[in-house]
């Protein structure tokens, strides 16, 4: 969208590095700040991203933390919720209803976002027969995502000979997503990790076949380990 982002949007991304799986979020000294994590997630300039902050935080949506990390305020948690929420039924709608991939479905979500009022989204989901979760494993209710959460852990922490089950993928990188679905490496699906050196490629034995995952992609596949 070459006129920016919304605040909608905004609240997502914040949403999404608010409740990190595993080590997802980088809290290391010297990692870039949330600032620089919002402006590489949505593929702006800092500048940008540094704007729109002071302005969700001028409506009251975040406050900063100790480390000026924007953090969302009681009326930001429940907006981003609201916006999740309806992102995900949305996607629901496209892939259930219109026919769209998984992989189209995020970018047509984002586009269509502010269409639906808060009324007709609730609409949509129960003539789709109340989904659990958008085609790409995130909980359309967030108090059972969040709850989840812990079950999960990011691929790229997992330790060679570990099987696990797909559950989430991050949706935020277009390019990233349709490359899970053309690895088949979709929610649901069971994987084992065959190698991994820190700091490099993983190799996963899924489908039948392997894969070599960069550490990007292995950052944002979400899996539950086997127990
Ligand atoms: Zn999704």
């Amino acid at each position: 969208m070459a006129q920016g982002h919304s605040i909608d949007e905004y609240l997502e991304t914040i949403y999404f590095l608010a409740f990190p799986i595993g080590e997802y979020r980088p809290q290391a000294p010297g990692s870039p700040t949330l600032a620089a994590r919002v402006a590489e997630m949505l593929g702006v300039s800092r500048a940008s991203a540094g704007e729109m902050l002071k302005r969700l935080e001028a409506e009251g949506l975040i406050e900063r933390g100790e480390h000026k990390e924007a953090l969302l305020t009681e009326d930001g948690l429940a907006r981003a919720e609201r916006v999740v929420r309806k992102h995900r039924i949305i996607e629901r709608m496209l892939t259930d209803f219109m026919g769209y991939t998984a992989a189209e479905a995020h970018v047509h979500a984002d586009e269509l976002g502010d269409t639906f009022s808060e009324e007709m989204v609730d609409r949509i989901a129960e003539r789709l027969g109340g989904p659990e979760r958008c085609p790409h494993g995130w909980p359309v209710d967030t108090t059972f995502e969040q709850a989840e959460n812990p079950e999960l852990a990011p691929l790229a922490e997992l330790e060679p000979g570990t099987k696990a089950t797909i559950v989430r993928l991050a949706e935020h990188d277009g390019e990233l997503l349709h490359w899970f679905y053309d690895q088949g490496l979709e929610p649901g699906r069971e994987l084992e990790v065959r190698s991994a050196a820190p700091g490099d490629a993983m190799t996963v034995a899924v489908d039948g076949g392997e894969r070599t995952v960069a550490q990007k992609a292995a950052a944002g596949l979400f899996v539950r380990p086997a127990a």
